[in-house]
């Protein structure tokens, strides 16, 4: 954030300044619980919450300015404005526009069903080689923090931005229609993508078709001269075409040699890969430390992304090269000499279901699949269950346990075994996995919707083995 006067931040949020407008303002706070010197303090509404609850409480934390949907009841002595608006979402909205647009930083937006965290993390690495080779620090590349992808994420992503940043990867998740069209109008990127799209989040989204004309509301919030990126591997170019009007189309592909970034020559090992990198600006060999194919998949995502900001090959060879590993997705932990636990426990759908899967079937040894069910998926879940089961079979893995009603129907497929409480599960999997563990080296990869906490199969595994 800069610093800016409680006037000029009510002029930028067309709201009524109650209160001194001399005061200057240099820190965001949405969350009165924490320490925010000099901040501002929205006050957000929610299901479960109401931030104009908590006003006194931010202001004890160090907030000198409220935005509040009504004049709150504040201490006659704070030296504290209030600045009323109608919506004080939509104002967080309006300030982190304000800002970008201010700043003006470029920016890569990133959606997609799976990898959006992990194509932002690679864009990240490959723009801070940049940054580097530029004489600039990390200040210099701004990225979105874990998951913060949604309409209040992303507005309070983009007010971390300070002039010191050149690059911003942001990265847009939705749970409805009209978010990503939301939060890309603020974000206002040089460049966004649409890494692929899947049977995820269906009950938010009605079908397969409505998640793909979902994400394409990516492309509304480009800049007039900016890129639009796609997935020439899954891709709904005809509906998303309206979106993108005459801007510039780049593509990436793990198939088609025509696409502007392409890879040949994949070589998948058990926690990375190696392969031959194809972009406009010529070839280049790469190692990346990150296990399965949909992980090249991400790395050209992440290519072309960077590069069109101004990342040279040798920048993406060196960011490529980092391994930033991130608990609950495909985060590798070797237990002991003969156990190693794959813990993808973070979330699922068909597509990641299916990338976890190959995974686990390029490790050595007695291979032992554990998943949980998928949740949002409305009607198409049966399906969806089976259409995993089908590819698990076909991975002739050792083992497939289940865990839930829905994804019983894996386990039956495969010839697994289906639990339906974790007490049973673990009372089975860990004398299981400590006899196996005896013969042979052993990988077990855990992996299930967010609802299903599958990250307590990881955890009981650890304390136990
Ligand atoms: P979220 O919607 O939770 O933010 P995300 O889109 O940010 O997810 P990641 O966190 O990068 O996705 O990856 C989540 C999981 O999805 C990974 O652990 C992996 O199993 C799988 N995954 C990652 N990239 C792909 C891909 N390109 N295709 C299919 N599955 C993928
Ligand atoms: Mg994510």
């Amino acid at each position: 954030m800069i610093k800016i006067t409680t006037e000029k931040l009510s002029e930028i949020l067309d709201g009524e300044l109650v209160g001194n407008g001399d005061i200057t303002l240099s820190n965001i706070s949405t969350d009165s619980r924490k320490p925010c010197q000099d901040g501002i303090f929205f006050a957000l509404k929610g299901e479960n919450f109401n931030g104009h609850r908590y006003v006194n409480d931010a202001i004890e934390q160090g907030c000198r300015a409220l935005v509040v949907e009504k004049l709150c009841k504040i201490s006659e002595d704070a030296q504290v404005a209030q600045i009323i608006v109608k919506n004080s979402k939509l104002a967080l909205g309006k300030l982190a526009k304000w800002l970008k647009f201010t700043l003006s930083p470029q920016t890569a937006a990133i959606t997609g069903s799976s990898g959006k965290t992990t194509v932002k993390e690679m864009t990240a690495a490959i723009l801070q080689q940049t940054a580097h080779r530029l004489g600039l620090n990390n200040d210099a590349v701004l990225f979105t923090q874990g998951n913060f992808n949604n309409d209040i994420g992303v507005p309070l992503t983009l007010l971390r931005l300070t002039e010191q940043t050149k690059f911003a990867v942001i990265e847009l998740g939705a749970n409805h229609l009209k978010e990503i069209a939301y939060t890309t109008k603020i974000a206002n990127p040089d460049i966004a993508v649409i890494n692929n799209f899947a049977h995820a989040h269906l009950e938010g989204f009605g079908s397969l078709q409505g998640v793909a004309k979902a994400k394409g509301e990516i492309f509304l919030g480009l800049k007039e001269n900016g890129t639009a990126v796609i997935n020439l591997d899954c891709q709904d170019l005809p509906l998303w075409q309206k979106n993108i009007a005459d801007r510039e189309i780049q593509s990436f592909s793990i198939k088609d040699p025509q696409a502007d970034y392409f890879a040949d020559d994949i070589l998948l090992l058990a926690q990375g890969t190696t392969f031959n990198l194809h972009t406009p600006a010529g070839d280049m060999e790469i190692y990346l430390p990150y296990a399965g194919m949909h992980n090249v998949s991400n790395a050209l995502a992440a290519t072309a992304l960077a590069m069109k900001l101004g990342a040279n090959l040798n920048d993406v060879k060196q960011g490529l090269h980092q391994r930033m590993q991130v608990k609950g997705r495909l985060y590798f932990e070797d237990i002991n000499d003969h156990l190693t636990l794959i813990d993808d426990t973070y979330n699922a759908n068909v597509s990641s279901m299916k990338a976890a899967i190959s995974v686990l079937k390029q490790q050595s040894g007695f291979r032992i699949l554990v998943l949980g069910d998928m949740g949002e998926l409305g009607e198409n879940s049966t399906t969806c269950h089976q259409q995993v089961g089908e590819f698990a079979k076909n991975a002739q893995l050792d083992c497939v346990f289940t865990l839930g009603e829905k994804s019983q129907s894996i386990a039956k497929i495969c010839g697994g075994k289906a639990f339906f409480n974790l007490e049973d599960m673990m009372a089975f999997l860990i004398p299981f996995v400590q006899s196996k563990c005896q013969q042979q080296k052993v990988t077990l990869l855990a992996k299930g919707s967010r609802s299903m906490h599958m990250e307590n199969v990881i955890s009981s595994l650890k304390d136990n083995l």
